[in-house]
């Protein structure tokens, strides 16, 4: 009998508060074991988080 392979866990949304999570420019990348925020609004890609506040924040379709 061959040992049970783990299940892969999937890295925790990182900074849960960020105002990106209910942005529809947000976009995740996700590798095997982290989890980024980018954002497609900003040239940058990657602002610096937990954002709280941004000018070019528009709700996410299913947050309205
Ligand atoms: S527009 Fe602002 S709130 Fe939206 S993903 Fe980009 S940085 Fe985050």
């Amino acid at each position: 009998m061959q040992p049970a392979v783990p299940e892969p866990v999937e890295p925790a949304p990182p900074f849960p508060t960020s105002l990106c999570h209910r942005c529809a420019h947000q976009r995740d990348v996700k590798t095997a074991s982290s989890w980024f925020l980018r954002c497609v609004k900003l040239e940058s890609k990657y602002p610096p988080q937990p954002v709280r506040a941004c000018p070019m924040f528009e709700p996410r379709r299913s947050d309205c």
